[in-house]
């Protein structure tokens, strides 16, 4: 069956069993089905994931007077030093072509004056944010679906959460080692049965673990499946206490994770402490302010919110002109007027919560993991 939503249940062997139909699975799936045949799984419905919900946009070295190694050195800086800088440049110098691709299958990105419009995001030293007003994962999402089924080679199975790898175990016990992954065993939300799905090579593309934490700005299906999968099988994991958080989700009890996008940040919104009136970032960061990395003003808002014994504090960018801040940020803005906040007039009561899991399935540049027929991509990584 090709290129469409199959809802029956043969099981024909394919090269490729890819789980996770976010940006990584449908990358991974369109890139080998030039090759090979491939299966597509996942949890729900094909855009579930955390790609249909990003904000802010894709960084990328794309203007004239950026360079890779400022963004290496940024990112480097980011992560205290603890990256590994391989793989830190090998995922910046890929990124330009990677955003290439998404343009040629139809992303409409922001453009200004004939070039692509740069946003700023926190730890950036320069412009270099591509994005689709406030919504670019959802056009992203809808790029690459509409690609894949369309593909000859791709079959796109919805409604399977996947529960196990299928593994060789007499191998293991036979080179006292792990076996290698032929596949997984699946749940049809559907019917209930648990069906079998082999491949020569199996990709996990499930994601992050953030909906462990009780306030993520993560959707409901992340909570790390593949890489406990991936753990089970004996594939080693790594850096699970590195959980990125993020400054901005929004206060409001009854919406518990909506992402306030750091490029408000980026765009000139201030962090302000509601008690005092004043902006405090100064006072932990005083060069980069509400644009240092993630880590920083999470912990400076955290640390206002506990000196002072407040339930959030305000991100205030009504100081612009109201029509940039609509046209910048569509969405964000229906979304709180729809909560009675008008952020061309008011500030937005934001806390910090659970964004995104940095540690993962332990993989090569190649996507390899330790299990022969395992690889693996994306946040699940
Ligand atoms: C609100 C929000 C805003 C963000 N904004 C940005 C941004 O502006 N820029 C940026 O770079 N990043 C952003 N991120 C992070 C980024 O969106 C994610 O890291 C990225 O999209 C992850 O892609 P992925 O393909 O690895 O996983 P996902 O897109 O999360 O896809 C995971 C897939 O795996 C499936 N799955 C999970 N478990 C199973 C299972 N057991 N069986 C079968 N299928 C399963 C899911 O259904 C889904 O299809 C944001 C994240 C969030 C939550």
């Amino acid at each position: 069956m090709s290129g469409a939503q199959s809802s029956g249940t043969e099981l024909a062997a394919h090269d490729v069993l890819i789980i996770g139909s976010g940006a990584a699975g449908l990358t991974a799936a369109l890139v080998l089905a030039e090759k090979c045949r491939v299966l597509v799984l996942a949890k729900g419905g094909l855009d579930g994931g955390s790609t249909n919900w990003a904000q802010g946009g894709i960084a990328a070295v794309l203007d004239a007077g950026d360079t890779f190694e400022d963004h290496v050195r940024d990112t480097m800086v980011a992560g205290a030093g603890l990256n590994r800088r391989e793989t830190v440049e090998f995922v910046i110098e890929h990124a330009p072509a990677a955003i290439a691709r998404l343009i040629e299958l139809g992303v409409p990105f922001n453009a200004e004056a004939g070039s692509l419009h740069l946003t700023r995001e926190g730890g950036h030293s320069h412009r270099r944010i591509v994005h689709v007003d406030d919504a670019t994962g959802a056009a992203v999402q809808k790029a690459l679906l509409k690609a894949a089924r369309e593909h000859p080679n791709v079959t796109l199975l919805p409604g399977r959460t996947c529960i196990d790898l299928i593994t060789g175990r007499h191998e293991a016990l036979r080179y006292s080692g792990s076996g290698r992954v032929w596949g997984v065993y699946a749940l049809d939300e559907a019917t209930g049965r648990v069906e079998a799905h082999t491949a020569r090579a199996t990709i996990l593309a499930t994601g992050g673990a953030g909906r462990v934490y009780q306030f993520s700005t993560a959707p409901r299906g992340a909570t790390g499946d593949g890489i406990a999968m991936a753990w089970r099988a004996g594939a080693r994991v790594s850096n699970m206490e590195m959980m990125q958080f993020h400054p901005t989700c929004l206060y409001n009890l009854d919406v518990k994770n909506f992402l306030i996008t750091e490029a408000v940040r980026g765009e000139g919104g201030r962090l302000i402490n509601p008690r005092t009136g004043k902006r405090f970032m100064e006072f932990y960061d005083p060069e980069r302010l509400e644009l240092a990395p993630r880590d920083v003003v999470a912990r400076a808002i955290d640390s206002e919110i506990k000196r002072f014994g407040l339930d959030f504090v305000h991100l205030d960018i009504s100081h612009m002109p109201s029509d940039f801040v609509k046209g910048h940020f569509p969405n964000i803005y229906e979304k709180l007027i729809g909560l009675g906040i008008d952020m061309t007039t008011q500030p937005i009561p934001v806390v910090p919560a659970q964004h995104y899991t940095c540690g993962g399935v332990l993989i090569d540049l190649d996507g390899r993991t330790d299990l022969p027929g395992l690889y693996a991509a994306g946040e699940c990584t």
